[in-house]
C-alpha cells in the first residue's frame, strides 16, 4: 500500500529538502530495487547504454535560450512540483511565441529509439506536472526525440499517465523514507540493466553494502 511521506510539510506538498529527482521516477518506473540502489545506497554503474546517454546529455545540459519563429526555446531549464516532492530539469522547454498562443511543451531527448515500456512517457509526463504547477497553466502534451530516428514523438498528458506519474512518486518518497533497498525477483530485463553486475539480484534483500561487506570477509577467509 502506498503511504505517504512523512517529510510531507500540512499542507500535504513537499519542502524543499524533501524534493527527490525527477530521474529517480524514472528508476522507479524501470525497478524499484534499481531506484533504492541509486537514490538510497548511492551506488552507479554504467553500461553502453548510460554512457552513450551521458554523452547525449552532456550536450544539451548546457543551460541557455533562443528564439526560434517567434517561439522560446529555454535549454536545461530547472524543474519542481512540491505536490509531488519532484525536481530536476527539462532538456528543453518551447514556450509559445504569445502567452495566449498554447502551452508550453517539454521535450526530453533520448538516445536510441522508443521503448515497449512507459518509462521515458512518465519521465515527460513528470516535467509537465512540474511546468503546471510552476506556471499554473494546464499542459496537453510534450515530446521525445530519439536520436537514432532523429524524430520526436508525442507523448498525450492524459490521465492514466498522470496517474501513473503521481502513484510513482508517492511510492518512490515511501521508499526512500523506508531507507531500505526492496527484494525483486529477478526479471528479464536485468540482462541490459548497468547495475546488474553489482546488484545481484538473486542476492536481492541484502543490499549492495551488505554483500560487497560478506564478499570482502569471503575474500579475507580465502573463499573467494
Ligand atoms: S539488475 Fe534487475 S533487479 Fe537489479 S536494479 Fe537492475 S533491473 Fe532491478
Amino acid at each position: 500500500m502506498v503511504s505517504f511521506s512523512s517529510n510531507m510539510e500540512q499542507s500535504g506538498w513537499y519542502p524543499e529538502d524533501a524534493l527527490l529527482p525527477i530521474s529517480g521516477l524514472r528508476h522507479m518506473a524501470v525497478c524499484e530495487r534499481q531506484f533504492a540502489l541509486v537514490h538510497i545506497e548511492q551506488v552507479w554503474a554504467d553500461n553502453i547504454y548510460t554512457a552513450e546517454g551521458s554523452v547525449l546529455h552532456r550536450n544539451v545540459d548546457a543551460p541557455h535560450y533562443e528564439t526560434r519563429r517567434g517561439r522560446r526555446l529555454v535549454h536545461a531549464l530547472p524543474l519542481a512540483c512540491r505536490r509531488l516532492g519532484l525536481s530536476g530539469r527539462a532538456d528543453l522547454v518551447e514556450f509559445p511565441a504569445k502567452m495566449d498562443g498554447g502551452s508550453p511543451i517539454p521535450i526530453e531527448f533520448k538516445r536510441g529509439h522508443p521503448k515497449p515500456d512507459d518509462v521515458d512517457e512518465v519521465q515527460v509526463c513528470a516535467q509537465a506536472l512540474c511546468l503546471e504547477e510552476m506556471l499554473g497553466i494546464p499542459i496537453s502534451h510534450g515530446y521525445l526525440y530519439y536520436h537514432q530516428e532523429r524524430r520526436r514523438h508525442e507523448v498525450e498528458i492524459g490521465e492514466g499517465l498522470r496517474s501513473r506519474a503521481e502513484t510513482l512518486a508517492k511510492r518512490m518518497h515511501a521508499l526512500f523514507d523506508a531507507g531500505k533497498t526492496p527484494v525483486v525477483d529477478r526479471m528479464p530485463k536485468c540482462r541490459v540493466c548497468s547495475l546488474e553486475p553489482v546488484c545481484k539480484p538473486e542476492w536481492s534483500g541484502r543490499g549492495v553494502s551488505t554483500w560487497e561487506r560478506w564478499h570482502k570477509l569471503l575474500k579475507e577467509s580465502g573463499r573467494s
